[in-house]
């Protein structure tokens, strides 16, 4: 048993090293994931947030509206500004890490300490790639109509340890379209000023 776990030890040893390099560090934490039970601190340096608290996704000085709806059948919110908002930067609601990126659907997954993850959909533009890390506020793309979206809007989900939760910002969440099966509102979020 003490060999076990001290080969345990080199292995961990060893994921650390490689995780250096960014194009396995993705997969590295997945690994990590797996042998742990618990996904990594990912947050790089301190963004003053409690784990679980993000800021809105948006530029400062611009106002969202976001609502939860039937046909997502969950907790996923998709914001809009009106007709103006293709193009609207999206930047990173935390610091964290870019752990996956679905181009077909313009998605970016970004994974935060406390076993937290946020996702952002249907972007036309990615200015980030698997494994980067990224800081609150940060630029990662920008509001597209890709995938599966019928109009320009930024869709998002919060996860923690893989399950998704009530998005939420500054603390505040929005409601869930179940039980009831309605689109509900959820209050409008002002773009982070950092
Ligand atoms: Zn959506």
């Amino acid at each position: 048993m003490k060999k076990f776990f001290i080969i345990l030890s080199i292995s961990l040893t060893g994921l650390l090293f490689i995780s250096s390099v960014p194009q396995v560090n993705a997969q590295v934490g997945q690994i990590w994931e797996t042998i742990i039970g618990q996904p990594r601190d990912d947050a790089p340096g301190d963004d003053g947030l409690t784990p679980g608290v993000f800021r809105p996704p948006f530029k400062c000085g611009l106002t969202y509206a976001g609502s939860t709806y039937p046909a997502h059948s969950d907790y996923s919110v998709d914001f809009n500004r009106g007709v103006v908002d293709l193009g609207d930067p999206i930047r990173a609601s935390a610091n964290g890490r870019v752990s996956y990126i679905y181009l077909p659907n313009g998605q970016v997954h970004i994974t935060h300490a406390g076993g937290y993850e946020t996702v952002y959909a249907h972007m036309q533009k990615i200015q980030v790639r698997t494994g980067d890390t990224v800081r609150l506020g940060e630029q990662i793309g920008e509001i597209g109509n890709v995938g599966q979206s019928t109009g320009p809007h930024l869709h998002v989900n919060h996860l923690k340890n893989g399950n998704r939760i009530k998005v939420s910002y500054n603390g505040v969440p929005y409601p869930a379209s179940l039980p009831t099966g309605a689109s509900r509102a959820g209050p409008l979020v002002r773009g982070f000023c950092p």
